[in-house]
């Protein structure tokens, strides 16, 4: 049976060949995408239970007087009356300005409507409308259309109406009984006509459940059946190895694994050794000690006979982690080799052939790392790190840049569960919730850029014991459109003013990789004190005697973002401080400097974080990889989330999921996303 949703609009009574045109523009080309297409709101003007009421909106209610008014004059012509009203359960206070001639109409217990706007703190309306008496003819709950050009809100109205009448009968139901049951939801058809046509809020509030549901289940079902296909359609690599190495390994460190490292360590592990191929996304705090548990996966991939691979995002925290572990692995007889753009000709050409060779086991770089011209003999381990702007596409193609590869993300940014089991629903989390014992919180400060003076004194007050600070500005250099500090004038200006005591440096995006690395050195040792910087030393950076970060311009970073900033300092056993240089405008920047100084927790942040900006924007513009839900909502509908998500593992799980006949529709949805085939997802 041909489904007659798949039809074009133009099948529909009334739309011609403009009107067909006008509908494509929206994103309409068939009766399904026309009946899909829902109300991006809707215009109530019927009574409302207050309990769903927001602050500050306008809102219509009916109840009865429950005090006698008081009027209060201010002047001659302005007054004030005010009176209680009883409103279902709440009885709240109704405020009128300058309407001084509804005292005598307000008898007590007699019923009036009102529409104003609602204080939900102070229990207050304050009237814009008042008749006596009940709610004349209720208008309904209207739904608004997004449209474009010569559409209008009406005409979406008309097509939708129509469609429904035509069509509805033909909608499919795609849940399975037991699922609509257990969570009492409507039946498509019935949700699709009440998110169209709603009558009360309640039912409204129905349908979007059920959308929901639906959208998220659908998501997670895809997003499982991937990780199933992954899994079982890739031949893993069984690393084996003697557990007494890696454990020699381990106790050759200078401090005792965390809780948490050992936790995650065994997870990774499991996967290793198992016949899958491991996808498993790391997440841990800056500081919670992601590199030393890389360490240990790499090192039990070259017990194994293999190469391990570490990509990170920019050089110089390629050159740091080369660094670092070189140190570890020296006592061990593994050779590590750093891949970066300045190694050029000859020098470049032997350390390939090194690679290939299985001379070096440890090969360290950008994205340079897995491009053509690196030839690994047998790279059993690919581990990237910082990368958490890598979307679903991405990811797949670096899992296929090796044949079977065991692959490892490690994230610093953490992300809010509802956008990792999302972003990252194909994926095993593991997450590193514990921070090495000993750390010290940062103090972070908020202060306005007015208080320099005491911001030097308070930077030199730290270089003086022998620590040092950074200072980081939004830009390099001066801006005409931009009125915000650049690293070069902070730069000269930290100069003249520390002349002859303390050494400044200079670091940013434009100097060529050598002079960053020369920067940097220095700084590492010791022998520039103070380090102006752009963001380039946001990711990763390991500075243990750094204890102060000055933030210039705080404002125009993003919570993460300055999380990372933060994270440079309080690496070593001495106090570290944080201070954000500040001037915010908005209701969020203000919001966003006080969520620093109160937690240095990165997950409370990432939450406070998502609420702030959304979901679409939490990984910043780059991010690919996020799904647009029409419906649902992933910070309002989290709960719904996780209830879809358990639903959508234990599905896949189970038998019954591909053989019952009740999963068809599930599994007719699963099969047009080609991922079984393995097909590209969108
Ligand atoms: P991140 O997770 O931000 O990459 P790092 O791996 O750079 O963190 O670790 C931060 C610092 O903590 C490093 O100096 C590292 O040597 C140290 N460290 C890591 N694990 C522990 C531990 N279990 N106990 C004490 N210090 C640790
Ligand atoms: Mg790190």
């Amino acid at each position: 049976m041909k489904n007659r949703l798949a039809e074009p609009i133009s099948n529909l009574k009334g739309v011609g060949e403009e009107t067909e045109h006008l509908l494509n523009d929206v994103g309409i080309y068939t009766i399904d995408d026309l009946l899909e297409y829902f109300p991006y709101r809707y215009d109530d003007n019927s009574l409302k239970d207050l309990e769903e009421v927001k602050h500050d909106e306008r809102v219509t209610v009916e109840g009865k007087v429950h005090s006698e008014p008081a009027l209060t004059y201010f002047g001659k012509k302005r007054s004030r009356l005010t009176f209680r009203l009883l409103v279902g359960r709440y009885l709240l206070t109704v405020i009128c300005f300058n309407r001084p001639y509804f005292k005598n109409k307000l008898s007590i217990d007699s019923t009036v409507t009102v529409t104003g706007k609602w204080d939900k703190h102070r229990q207050t309306i304050t009237v814009q409308e008042l008749t006596f008496g009940p709610k004349q003819a209720l208008a309904g709950i209207e739904p608004i259309y997004s449209v474009k050009g010569k559409l209008t809100i009406k005409g979406m109205r008309k097509f939708i109406s129509l469609a429904l009448k035509e069509y509805l009968g033909d909608v499919n139901e795609i849940l399975p009984s037991v699922l609509l049951q257990k969570y009492k939801l409507q039946t498509r058809k019935d949700a699709l006509k009440t998110i169209h046509h709603p009558n009360r809020q309640d039912e409204l509030k129905q349908a979007r459940r059920r959308f929901v549901y639906e959208e998220f289940l659908l998501f997670q079902l895809k997003m499982q059946v991937l990780r199933k296909v992954q899994r079982e359609q890739s031949k893993g690599i069984m690393h084996e190895f003697a557990e007494n190495r890696l454990e020699q390994f381990i106790e050759s460190l200078p401090f005792p694994l965390t809780n948490a490292q050992s936790r995650v360590i065994n997870e990774i592990m499991m996967d290793m050794k198992s016949p899958f191929r491991m996808n498993r996304l790391l997440q841990g705090d800056v500081g919670s000690g992601k590199t030393v548990v890389a360490a240990i996966a790499i090192y039990a991939a070259i017990l194994s006979g293999y190469q391990g691979a570490l990509m990170v995002p920019t050089e110089i925290l390629a050159e740091q982690h080369a660094e670092s572990l070189v140190t570890l692995f020296e006592p061990f007889n593994i050779n590590v080799a750093l891949l970066t753009s300045s190694i050029k000709g000859k020098r470049r050409r032997e350390l390939l052939d090194k690679v290939k060779n299985n001379e070096v086991q440890l090969l360290i770089g950008t994205h340079a790392l897995i491009q053509d011209e690196v030839n690994f003999h047998k790279l059993g381990l690919v581990i990237t790190d910082e990368q958490h702007r890598f979307g679903v596409e991405q990811r797949r193609m670096l899992r296929e840049k090796g044949e079977n590869t065991d692959v490892l993300f490690m994230t610093a940014t953490p992300i809010p569960r509802t956008l990792a089991i999302t972003a990252f629903g194909e994926m095993d989390v593991s997450v590193i919730d514990e921070l090495p014992a000993g750390r010290k919180s940062i103090e972070t400060y908020w202060v306005k850029p007015t208080m320099l003076e005491r911001i030097l004194a308070f930077i030199e007050k730290e270089v003086s014991k022998g620590r040092q600070a950074y200072v980081i500005c939004p830009l390099i250099e001066e801006s005409d459109k931009l009125d915000v500090q650049n690293a070069l004038d902070v730069h000269s200006m930290l100069n003249i003013n520390f002349q002859g005591r303390y050494k400044v440096g200079l670091m940013h995006g434009r100097l060529s990789s050598d002079e960053k690395d020369t920067v940097m050195r220095s700084f590492s040792q010791n022998e520039v004190n103070i380090l102006v910087s752009t963001t380039v030393v946001e990711v990763g950076v390991n500075v243990p005697n750094a204890t102060t970060m000055v933030i210039y311009d705080a404002e125009r970073f993003g919570l993460s973002q300055l999380h990372q900033l933060r994270g440079r300092v309080g690496r070593g056993s001495e106090q570290s401080y944080c201070i954000l240089l500040a001037d915010p405008k908005s209701e969020t920047g203000k919001e966003r400097m006080k969520i620093m100084t109160e937690t240095n927790d990165g997950f409370v942040l990432s939450e406070r974080d998502l609420e702030l900006r959304g979901p679409g924007d939490f990984f910043g513009k780059k991010q690919s990889g996020m799904p647009i839900f029409k419906v649902a909502d992933m910070v309002h509908d989290y709960r719904a989330l996780e209830v879809a998500r358990q639903d959508a593992v234990e599905l896949v799980r189970s038998q019954a999921f591909w053989e019952d006949e009740k999963y068809e529709g599930l599994r007719i949805f699963i099969t047009e996303t080609g991922i079984l085939d393995g097909e590209k997802l969108d």
